[in-house]
């Protein structure tokens, strides 16, 4: 059923793809075989389609022969419509006249059989040469993109965005979920492999956000909805209470002192439990914004409504309210950057290493926060019952690596294990064990930090170990904690006893990435951290429009890789601020009204909320904007009311005739 029309003039091009698909599709047959299809003028093969050379050569027949219809057979759509369509457009035909055919990864990657790789060639040609001559010029249309910037999550990776797009003079709200930014690294000692104090080049920046006229920081605040699509998002944030009204406060503290809890009684999260705080607490001590908040699940007012209130009577600034309710905001953004980081490994999962059964088996985190100066302990490095460790064994790969947990490498756990050996060492002069499967030093300078840490006396022994536990076999091993492994190296099972043993427990994806995901209509690989568009060319882009991320929300990454990360996001946003406008596909649903009987089934199908209905007129229409081309709609309307560029039937119907029938 190829459309019957003279004018129609064909020119048809297969792509070697190196040996990608010359290797398994015998290209130079699949040519000749279009060369004879219908309304075909030009048939060619060339090595990289996608090349200058090879775009050229497209331009030239067109304008040679007078070519209406293209069709490209190479690689997937996803990676090189666009180099397609701009080439066919750069000869003045419109681009929408332009069809792919991928025949590398629907094809020649999945098959070995070269003659039945090239008799699907053929197949998948002959479909979509069929189609092509049902092709309707189709423009693009262009919406402006508001300039101001959505960042979720402050750690990091969101405060490197925040600050580069608001230098750049854009507008920027920064939404954190705690009461302060800083995220983890906040709550590190120093940064490998330079040793860097954390804290020393992470506050400034925190205090630069702070009072950066462009940022608008809400912290312990979270997004509720999105609405709206590329250049025009509509944004819902709810701000949790503090029960302190933020811009009266000013962080003296005095409230704290007051409090009728004489002593800090509750558990202190930015020390990972390892000191306690009071019902009114700051979450440390260069928290920002320097706010205090009250715990309602451990404050006396709250929980029987009969404290005197001494921390507000301390507050000469009145800057308590009891009766604080949750906020709500609505902004207009453009554009919206994700970094919302990552979760540690809960070792719990891993009973075998004791973590919660025996007190000094300790996690990471909890290590950065006991070898800090400004720790529970002021840095001194004491088990839980207050002894000085004489031996300490770190357990590398705690919930990395492993099937019985989490399978991926978490990429930072060997250097911060390295790390914490160097301060552990350091602060407490114990003899160190790191027990490691591989070790793995891949960045600027960290083979070096670890042929530093084998001449700082500190032991390495190759084995995952297989458990931690106190069942002395003798005298030595009395009071001590067990770590038995297979030494790899030399091939024997050891026991090493030591005082205390610190887990690297992994990196997994943040505890709300699927609740993110769903508001934001983001995707998540197999692991639960965000899908970029493209590894390799879109590490930062989402598949859906003016939504970026950034950090360790899409995959384990360390602090440099963060920051890049964070830059090549910010950089993004602002190439589409600039341009001031986003084209959109043209390949959304619209309805025929006339057809239209107003029983709004296609409403609840569309995903993407793009179709409303007119109770005036009693029919739906969809929002060109919103629409994303899935084509659901469409399915659903049993009035036959609804069409879709690029996917109206007759194309459907003759891509299907032509698949099947030769
Ligand atoms: S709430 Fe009042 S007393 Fe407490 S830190 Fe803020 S200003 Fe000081
Ligand atoms: S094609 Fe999909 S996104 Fe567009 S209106 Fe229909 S259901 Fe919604």
């Amino acid at each position: 059923m190829i459309k019957k029309n003279d004018e129609i003039k064909i020119g048809f091009y297969i792509c070697h793809c190196g040996h990608n698909i010359a290797g398994t599709v015998d290209v130079v047959a699949v040519t000749e075989y279009a060369a004879r299809l219908p309304y075909v003028t030009v048939s060619r093969d060339y090595k990289y389609m996608c090349s200058d050379p090879g775009q050229e050569l497209i331009q030239k027949d067109i304008k040679e022969f007078n070519l209406n219809r293209i069709v490209v057979a190479s690689c997937s759509p996803l990676l090189h419509e666009n180099t397609f369509r701009t080439a066919t457009a750069k000869a003045g035909l419109n681009q929408f006249y332009m069809q792919m055919v991928n025949i590398r990864e629907n094809d020649s990657w999945v098959h070995t059989d070269k003659d039945m790789a090239t008799l699907k060639a053929k197949d998948l040609v002959r479909a979509a040469i069929h189609r092509v001559a049902y092709h309707k010029a189709l423009e693009k249309k262009s919406v402006p993109v508001n300039p101001d910037v959505m960042i979720l999550g402050g750690g990091i990776s969101g405060i490197t965005a925040a600050l580069t797009l608001a230098n750049a003079g854009k507008k920027v709200y920064l939404v954190e979920k705690e009461p302060t930014i800083g995220g983890y690294m906040a709550k590190f000692d120093k940064t490998f492999p330079t040793l860097d104090c954390a804290a020393c080049i992470l506050t400034p920046k925190m205090s630069a956000v702070k009072n950066h006229p462009n940022i608008t920081l809400w912290s312990y605040s979270e997004v509720s909805n999105v609405e709206g699509y590329v250049g025009n998002y509509k944004v819902t944030v709810t701000r949790k209470p503090r029960y302190i009204i933020e811009d009266q406060c000013v962080g003296c503290l005095a409230c704290i002192d007051a409090c009728i809890f004489k002593e800090a009684k509750f558990k202190d999260e930015f020390n990972e439990g390892l000191s306690k705080r009071k019902p009114v607490y700051i979450p440390f001590p260069q928290a920002t914004p320097l706010v205090v908040l009250i715990d309602p699940a451990t404050c006396i007012h709250f929980k029987t409504g009969k404290c005197p209130q001494s921390c507000a009577k301390a507050c000469d600034r009145n800057a308590f309210d009891f009766n604080q309710k949750p906020e709500v905001k609505e902004v207009e953004v453009g554009t919206i950057i994700l970094s919302t980081g990552f979760q540690p490994f809960d070792p719990h999962k891993a009973p075998y290493y004791g973590y919660g059964k025996y007190p000094n088996v300790y996690t990471s985190l909890e290590i950065e926060r006991l070898v800090n100066a400004s720790g529970p302990t002021d840095g001194h490095v004491v088990t839980r019952d207050g002894k000085e460790p004489k031996s300490i064994g770190i357990i590398h790969c705690v919930g990395s690596r492993d099937e019985k947990t989490n399978k991926w490498c978490s990429r930072v756990c060997c250097m911060y294990s390295l790390k914490l050996a160097h301060l552990l060492k350091e602060h407490s002069g114990a003899e160190i064990y790191n027990f490691y499967i591989d070790m793995r030093t891949p960045g600027k300078g960290y083979e070096e930090f670890y042929d530093k840490l084998l001449n700082e006396d500190v032991h390495f022994i190759r084995g995952r170990v297989a458990e931690v536990s106190d069942w002395a076999i003798s005298k030595d091993e009395e009071g001590k904690l067990l770590i038995r492994v297979e030494d790899t190296m030399i091939g024997v099972v050891r026991r090493i006893p030591v005082d205390m043993v610190v887990l690297a427990v992994g990196l997994e994806p943040g505890k709300d990435a699927q609740d993110i995901r769903r508001i934001f209509n983001i995707s998540c690989s197999n692991e639960g951290f965000f899908l970029e568009r493209h590894p390799k060319l879109a590490p930062v882009h989402t598949f859906t429009d003016g939504i970026f991320i950034a950090g360790a929300c899409q995959g384990p990454k360390d602090i440099p890789d963060s920051v890049a990360q964070a830059g090549a996001a910010a950089a993004e946003a602002l190439a589409l601020i600039d341009a001031g406008h986003v084209e959109l596909e043209p390949n959304t649903a619209y309805i025929i009204e006339e057809r239209c009987c107003g029983c709004q089934v296609c409403i609840n199908m569309c995903p993407y909320k793009a179709i409303t209905f007119n109770a005036e007129k009693s029919k739906s229409s969809i929002n060109e904007a919103l629409c994303k081309g899935c084509g659901t709609c469409v399915a659903s309307c049993g009035s036959g009311a609804i069409f879709q560029n690029l996917f109206d039937d007759e194309e459907i119907l003759s891509e299907i005739h032509g698949v099947l029938v030769e």
